[in-house]
């Protein structure tokens, strides 16, 4: 190309950049516009540092699901985190069993792995589950031999702190069985602080939108915390813990498991926002739907409201998110580029 060619293709260019540019506010009204968000990617609270990666990757040029599960990863690898992966609480016998779940919005692909013991990464397994097989979920004894085939290191996920939290429980379990915390010449009801070392519930759900305009999203959970072994929750189940559909959003969940098993909680978020909900408005009908349909007595309160919780996040096709819980106390991370920052999320009643 001589010097002028160059020149003229430059300015030329340059021109049909700028006209590319003010193309959109002539479309577009500026304060829609302003709501189009290329990248973003929104987590459960507990995910400030996966939502600072996957936006770091996505930026880079990442796809939404390379982008999220990395993020993620950081999470399950934290043995302090005792929701997700190295350090989650183990099952009712000290076993550290682990759900996780992609679902990747362009080709509309799933795969998902339950109850996977020793691998500290279930949304990697996951992942290849997706890539390398013609199924989306592999279970327990299967879904390990599927990891080790694919070169997974095995690990005895159990740390010291979640060894000891499960011992506590055992031992204040009941005050019949055989089991005593430490206790003096004096003590009487010797493991009667259950309350104190209940069940609990954690997760991390991570849902990005990449350059490309591409939604997908992960779930990765050790589950119930003490559950019965064996226990699958909604997290590694599409459409419960994790749904998206590339050309409206993708939606993801934490909280008690069952309550979204039994009401397809995922796909729900994602056809609310289809109906033309926003993300939150989404979350919340959800929120709603599983109260409406919690009738059994044992988990309702004296209002008969849900005495549990379950919180959504949700991410649109335009770019927007938002978070909802059934009660008050859930919160979510986002990134939208510009900073990363956590929030409270919306709710239906204030604990
Ligand atoms: N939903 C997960 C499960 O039930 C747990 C959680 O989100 O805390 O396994």
């Amino acid at each position: 190309m001589s010097e002028f060619d160059r020149r003229k293709f430059l300015s030329s260019s340059l021109l049909s950049g700028i006209a590319a540019a003010a193309l959109p506010e002539i479309l577009f009204p500026q304060s829609k516009q302003k709501e189009i968000r290329k990248a973003v990617v929104i987590s459960s609270g507990n995910g400030l540092s996966a939502t600072a990666k996957a936006m770091e990757m996505i930026q880079r040029g990442s796809d939404a699901l390379d982008a999220v599960v990395a993020g993620v990863n950081i999470v399950e690898d934290d043995p302090n985190d005792m929701s997700v992966g190295l350090g989650g609480l183990p099952n009712e016998n000290g076993i550290v069993e682990l759900d996780a779940s992609v679902m990747h919005g362009p080709t509309h692909r799933a795969g998902a792995v339950a109850s996977l013991r020793n691998i500290k990464n279930p949304s990697s397994v996951a992942k290849v589950v997706m890539e390398r097989t013609d199924h989306v979920l592999l279970v327990g004894e299967g879904a390990l031999n599927f990891a080790r085939m694919h070169g997974f290191k095995e690990e005895n996920l159990l740390t010291e702190e979640s060894r000891k939290m499960w011992v506590k429980w055992k031992e204040h379990l009941s005050t019949e069985d055989d089991y005593l915390p430490p206790h003096t010449i004096d003590d009487r009801n010797i493991g009667s602080k259950f309350h104190e070392v209940m069940q609990t519930y954690g997760t991390i759900n991570c849902l990005g939108k990449d350059l490309n305009e591409n939604i997908s999203g992960v779930t990765t959970t050790s589950g119930l915390s003490y559950k019965i072994p064996g226990r699958v929750g909604d997290s590694p189940i599409i459409g419960a813990g994790l749904y998206v559909d590339n050309e409206i959003g993708g939606a993801g969940s934490t909280g008690r498991g069952e309550a979204n098993l039994v009401n397809c909680s995922s796909v729900m978020v994602v056809e609310f926002m289809r109906q033309g909900k926003s993300p939150e408005e989404a979350c919340l009908l959800a929120c709603k739907r599983i109260a409406d349909n919690t009738k059994m007595k044992r988990l309702q309160n004296d209002d008969g409201k849900p005495n549990f919780n379950v919180t959504f996040y949700a991410l649109n096709k335009r770019g927007e998110y938002g978070s909802a819980s059934i009660w008050s106390g859930g919160s979510f991370c986002v990134n939208d580029g510009a900073i990363n920052k956590k929030s409270d999320s919306a709710y239906l009643w204030k604990r």
